[in-house]
C-alpha cells in the first residue's frame, strides 16, 4: 500500500511547499501532490506535524560512528552500527570511509561494502578509500608508515567493488594523470586530498578525471601569492566538487565564506569526516593503535593534531546556516542534492521528486531530526534517539 507523507513542509525546487503530500510507493516516491489529491485518502497516511522534509543527507565521508572505527572492523557488522549511528542525525545515505591502511584491509574493507550493499544495510552507497596513495607532507593523522605511491598494480583493487560508488582520496603527485584517467574510466570517483601538489600538478589531474577535492583547506597545499597551491586550482575550477568540514574548526567559517565566492555552491558538499565517538557516549578511541580523544570539542592525537571530527550531518546543516550564512534550503541542498551529484546518483537521490528513491529526513525548526526514511522504511526513532541540537561552535 502507498504511504502518504501529509502534513509537511515539504522542500522542492524553488524553497518550502506547503499543503503538498509526498506519496510513497514502494522504495520509491511516486509523486508530489496537493494535500486533497485523492490518492493520499488511498494510501496509509502519516501526519509530519507541520516539521519540515528534506532529501535525505548523504555523507561522503565517515570513518566512524556509534563508537564502531571502521578500520578498526571492516565487517558488515561494523558498516550497519556506523549507518544506524548517522541515520539518527539524518543521513540517509553514505560511504564508510577508510583511511590510509595496509593493502590486505582495503581488501577487506572493499568486501565488508559489497556484502553490506548485497544484505540491503541500509543507506550504505559505496565506499571512500581514503589512502594510502598519499603524500607524508600533508599526511595529517594518518599514519606514514602506511603511505605509498600508486601504480598500476592497485588499478584492480580499487575498480574491484563491482557495485554502488567508489570515491578514492589520492595526491595526483603520488601518482600519474595517465592513472587518474584509467581510474576515472572504470567509474571510480578520483579526489584530491592530503595532497602538496602543485597548482600544475591539480591543472593535469582535472584533466584527466579528477572531479573533487577532500577536506578542502585541511591536509593540502594552501592558495599563496605566488604558488596556487591545490586551494587555488580547486577554487578556480568551475566544474570539481569541495567537500567541507563546517564544524567551526577544520576552517575558520570566514575562510568557507570566501571559498563559496570562488565557485558555484552547488560544487560544495557538507561532510562529516565523523569518528567513532559520533553517536556514542565514549568520547575516545584508538586509531591504529594511537589514542585519539574529544579536546575542546574536536578529536586530536597525542601531538593535538586533527583527527576527523566529532561532529553529525544534522549539526553541519545547522552550522552551514550559523556560520556560512546560508539559507535551510541550499544548506539541504548542500548535504543531499549536492553530494548526490557528485557521485554520479544525482538521478535517484538527493531531490523529492517523482521516481527519487524515498531516501527523506524530517526535522524541526531547530534542525533536530524527527525521523527518517531510507529506500520508503521510515526508521521508527524512539524519543532517547531524537537530537537536541547544541549551539553552533564558534572559534575562540
Ligand atoms: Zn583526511
Amino acid at each position: 500500500m502507498a504511504v502518504a507523507l501529509v502534513n509537511g513542509r515539504v522542500l522542492g525546487e524553488a524553497g518550502f511547499l506547503e499543503g503538498r503530500a509526498v506519496l510513497l510507493e514502494g522504495d520509491r516516491i511516486e509523486d508530489v501532490v496537493p494535500d486533497d489529491d485523492p490518492r493520499c485518502a488511498r494510501a496509509e497516511q502519516r501526519d509530519l506535524g507541520g516539521c519540515l522534509l528534506l532529501p535525505g543527507f548523504v555523507d561522503t565521508q565517515v570513518n566512524g560512528g556509534g563508537g564502531v572505527l571502521f578500520n578498526a572492523e571492516p565487517s558488515v557488522a561494523a558498516i550497519r552500527a556506523i549507518g544506524r549511528a548517522h541515520r539518527r542525525f539524518g543521513t540517509t545515505g553514505f560511504l564508510p570511509t577508510l583511511i590510509s591502511d595496509d593493502l590486505d584491509v582495503v581488501a577487506r574493507a572493499l568486501e565488508a561494502v559489497r556484502s553490506a550493499m548485497d544484505a540491503g544495510v541500509p543507506g550504505v552507497l559505496g565506499i571512500h578509500i581514503e589512502g594510502p596513495y598519499l603524500n607524508v607532507a600533508r599526511k595529517g593523522v594518518h599514519n606514514s608508515k602506511k603511505l605509498r605511491g600508486l601504480d598500476e598494480s592497485a588499478i584492480g583493487l580499487l575498480t574491484s567493488l563491482g557495485r554502488g560508488r567508489t570515491l578514492v582520496t589520492l595526491a595526483p603527485e603520488m601518482t600519474t594523470p595517465g592513472i587518474i584517467s584509467k581510474l576515472s574510466s572504470a567509474g571510480v570517483v578520483v579526489s584530491a586530498g592530503h595532497t602538496n601538489a602543485t597548482y600544475g600538478e591539480i591543472r593535469a589531474a582535472l584533466g584527466h578525471g579528477l572531479t573533487g577535492f577532500t577536506h578542502l583547506f585541511n591536509a593540502m597545499s594552501q592558495l599563496t601569492g605566488r604558488a596556487p597551491g591545490v586551494v587555488g586550482a580547486a577554487l578556480e575550477d568551475p566544474e570539481s566538487w569541495c567537500g567541507i568540514i563546517v564544524d567551526g574548526r577544520h576552517v575558520d567559517p570566514a575562510v568557507l565564506r570566501i571559498a563559496l565566492r570562488c565557485k558555484r555552491h552547488d560544487r560544495f558538499m557538507l561532510v562529516t569526516d565523523a569518528m567513532p565517538s559520533v553517536g556514542a557516549a565514549e568520547k575516545s578511541f584508538s586509531l591504529q593503535g594511537r589514542m585519539i580523544s574529544v579536546s575542546d570539542g574536536v578529536l586530536v592525537d597525542e601531538e593535538g593534531t586533527l583527527a576527523g571530527s566529532d561532529t553529525d550531518m544534522a549539526t553541519t546543516v545547522r552550522n552551514a546556516i550559523a556560520l556560512l550564512g546560508l539559507d535551510l534550503p541550499e544548506a539541504a541542498r548542500m548535504a543531499s542534492r549536492y553530494p548526490a551529484e557528485f557521485l554520479g546518483l544525482g538521478g535517484e537521490l538527493g531531490r523529492i521528486a517523482p521516481r527519487y528513491r524515498a531516501n527523506l529526513v524530517l526535522v524541526d525548526d531547530q534542525i533536530a531530526v524527527r525521523e527518517t526514511w531510507i529506500d520508503g522504511c521510515a526508521s521508527g526513532l524512539e524519543p532517547g534517539d531524537q537530537q537536541v541540537p547544541e549551539p553552533p561552535r564558534r572559534l575562540g
